[in-house]
């Protein structure tokens, strides 16, 4: 049962002293309550005040970075079972594997794909966060020259899936200062992993299958003094990971079992069902995700799905308002108003660009709502259009006034024309016309 910030604040130490971040103990209480703060910020807490705020007000699952640096990531830290309730809010690393059986050309061609490789959708560059380096040989010097491999390629987040202790070792005097994520700790052998871990800082992936083994696992772990968990949960099949990994994140967002609460880890390197195992883990709540070097249809597709489920449902994603160009368009090139949904404006934006006719783009303020949306809501309305017209100076940019509107605007013609001057020209409602329509349309206003 999670606490009142009065209440919390009854259980802190009161010196105002800001040692945790926050500008006074109540602002740090109201954090701890609404789960946006955890309890060991706060130095001058005793061990039995802890226990009590830590149990009931740290965020159900705990956030564990993975790697140092620019490109290290976080994971965990999630609030709901469903996104629409809320959102979800830190992105699954997605990292290759390599085996330190693959020649090393191979071993540097993966590394040098998840370093360069981006493509970019909806204005964000999508990229792969990692390496994780498989100790096949069983070998600790084929493993360590391995993971040196990786290294000399690329500063990247890195996961050392090794069982043999004395490789993990190897492995870990190379690169234990960049904070690994290690895979992973079992029954048989979670003391000397967790003294591994301890001694780098590392963060530690414990690996059983059945959630009373895990539980037990993940306390044994603490006991040892490692907080930055991750859990593999061994899953036997695509549904037995969608049924272990949904019950998990269920008794972790209640507080039902808070041992539970740590991010999920889940290799997809198996090539039966592959791509459906990485799909399967985007949206049901793996937080790392281990995979083979992708194909480019796979890989974007995987950080396309990725970005989807990671948007913020609440808030569409918007771009600033102005006057963009497409090519180098002189005083006498069409003007296309549109709203600043981005996925309006992007998808607009590639047709635009596809008929090499340079134009301006007028993208007015609709708070991200699409056309339609903005229509009925009000949004886009004839003020806006005027208005904007103005402050991006659209008149100093071209010789005309004409402004292509778009079709599902087209209730608004006629109130845009009388508040703003400029002759409206309807455009299409599909983007996907607009071509045929500056070709056919737009070049008939100039013969
Ligand atoms: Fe208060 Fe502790 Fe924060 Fe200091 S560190 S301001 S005592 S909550």
């Amino acid at each position: 049962m999670a606490l009142k910030a009065l209440d919390v604040y009854k259980l802190l130490p009161k010196k105002n002293c800001k040692e945790c971040g926050d500008p006074t103990c109540l602002t740090f209480a109201m954090k701890l309550a609404s789960g946006k703060a955890d309890v060991d910020l706060c130095p001058y807490l005793d061990e039995e005040a802890k226990s009590v705020l830590g149990a009931t007000t740290r965020p159900p699952i705990r956030l564990v970075k993975v790697g140092v640096g620019e490109r290290s990531f976080a994971v965990g830290e999630e609030f709901v079972l469903y996104r629409h309730d809320k959102t979800f809010y830190h992105p699954p690393g997605i990292l290759f594997k390599v085996s330190d059986t693959w020649e090393p050309e191979a071993i540097t061609s993966a590394t040098v794909r998840v370093r360069d490789e981006f493509f970019t959708r909806i204005g964000t560059d999508l990229r792969f966060d990692g390496i994780a380096i498989e100790n096949t040989s069983g070998s600790p010097d084929t493993f360590a020259r391995a993971v040196s491999i990786v290294e000399k390629s690329a500063d990247l987040p890195l996961v050392l899936m090794a069982s043999n202790i004395a490789a993990l070792n190897a492995a870990l005097i190379q690169v234990g200062s960049y904070q690994p994520l290690i895979h992973a700790a079992t029954n048989e052998n979670f003391r000397e992993m967790c003294a591994l871990a301890k001694k780098h800082s590392c963060p530690l992936v414990v690996k059983a299958h059945g959630l009373d083994d895990l539980t037990a696992l993940v306390k044994n772990c603490l006991l040892e003094g490692v907080q930055k968990l991750v859990m593999d949960l061994c899953p036997q099949s695509p549904g037995d990971f969608i049924t272990t990994s949904t019950a998990v994140r269920q008794l972790a967002i209640t507080r039902a079992v808070p041992d539970l609460g740590y991010p999920v880890f889940i290799d997809a390197t198996h090539p039966y069902l592959q791509d459906a195992k990485i799909a399967l883990g985007i949206v049901k709540y793996a937080s790392v995700i281990i995979t083979p070097p992708l194909s480019p249809a796979s890989a974007k597709a995987a950080l396309t799905l990725r970005q989807n489920i990671y948007t913020d449902p609440q808030k569409p994603i918007q771009m600033n308002p102005g006057l963009y160009r497409i090519g180098t368009p002189g005083k006498d090139a069409p003007v296309l108003l549109t709203v600043n949904f981005s996925l309006t404006f992007f998808t607009l934006q590639g047709y635009l660009e596809s008929t090499r006719i340079p134009c301006f783009m007028l993208i007015v303020d609709t708070e991200g709502l699409s056309v339609l949306t903005a229509v009925a809501a009000g949004k886009l309305n004839e003020t806006l259009v005027r208005d904007s017209i103005k402050k991006f100076e659209v008149e100093n940019e071209v010789s005309h006034k004409t402004l292509i509107i778009p079709g599902y605007s087209a209730p608004l013609s006629g109130r845009i024309e009388e508040a703003t001057g400029w002759k409206v020209m309807v455009g299409p409602r599909d983007a996907a016309e607009i071509g045929e329509f500056l070709h056919e349309e737009w070049k008939k206003t100039k013969d």
